[in-house]
């Protein structure tokens, strides 16, 4: 039996210590379907849509926030766009790179995504946004959202996440955890949870034996009080009346040159890849409606 796709939240019992976990198998199998990822391009977008969704247990309801990896490798850029209902969305710009294996034997995603910036933006409705940035560490993207967190949010977490991808391209495996200590923590507790986080087996190895969110949790704060789960899904906000605003920021001009060309227009959703076409009449009527404006 698959095991659901969920985020939990926890904390320990005296408060100093808060916990998320999640499986996201489906989900990074629909992101791998739906953009044809190589295995290393599954792994990188597959860690980072899994984390965003850990971090979106953390917003308010109307709130969503983006991951954005700035990398100078050959994957380019890696967008991750989660809300607080467990909906999910993300790209890579170059989803067909393949790369051999690093010393470990495993999809060399550092090399993949290379140095760079990592952002992380909170929309909170309102125009109120925040926005925190930090430079990529290992391009393995646990480490550098471990950082994000411990450097750009001043709170000390250790983050991980971990595809694993089948001889045939799909997703056997696919999830993730943050820890991270709160206000009143005592030294002890910072060995201790250190210990934990090295001690833990590979993430995907223990999700493959049917550990579920919740399991994982327990085996990095074993007296956890989980407060909150929830289903994550992948889910795009594109629509066909969206695409056709695109269009119209194009300008009159613009669109009175794609009336020309006679071909009608396509656009693809970064997010998602759904295809939107629009015929030549279709951009006629626009035009037309630019010159009311
Ligand atoms: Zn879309």
């Amino acid at each position: 039996m698959q095991q659901r796709n969920l985020s939990v939240r926890g904390l320990s019992s005296n408060g100093h210590i808060r916990g998320l976990a999640c499986v996201t198998t489906q989900l990074v199998n629909v992101l791998q379907l739906r953009h044809g990822t190589s295995p290393v391009a599954s792994a990188a977008l597959g860690r980072t849509a899994s984390i965003a969704a850990m971090m979106a247990l953390l917003l308010k309801d109307e709130e969503r926030l983006t991951v954005q990896i700035h990398g100078n490798g050959p994957l380019g850029n890696i967008v991750v766009d989660a809300d607080s209902q467990g909906n999910v969305r993300g790209y890579v710009d170059n989803p067909d790179v393949q790369l051999p294996s690093n010393r470990h034997g495993k999809l060399d995603v550092g090399r993949a995504v290379g140095s760079g910036l990592l952002y992380v933006t909170r929309d909170m409705g309102l125009n109120n946004v925040y926005r925190g940035s930090c430079e990529l560490q290992t391009g393995e993207i646990g480490d550098d959202l471990t950082h994000y967190f411990t450097v750009s949010e001043q709170i000390p977490s250790a983050v991980g996440a971990g595809v694993l991808v089948n001889t045939d391209g799909s997703i056997l495996a696919a999830g993730g955890f943050i820890v991270q200590l709160l206000p009143g923590y005592v030294e002890d507790e910072v060995s201790v949870l250190e210990d934990r986080v090295k001690g833990l087996p590979n993430v995907t190895e223990l999700l493959r034996n049917n550990m579920d969110a919740q399991g994982l949790l327990q085996q990095l704060i074993p007296d956890v009080v989980v407060l909150d789960t929830r289903a994550v899904s992948f889910a795009c906000t594109c629509s066909r009346e969206r695409m056709s605003e695109v269009l119209h920021s194009l300008g009159r001009q613009e669109l009175e040159k794609l009336v020309a060309d006679q071909l009608g227009a396509e656009i693809r959703c970064h997010f998602c890849n759904q295809k939107y076409v629009f015929t030549q009449s279709e951009l006629a009527r626009m035009v037309e409606y630019e010159r009311i404006e």
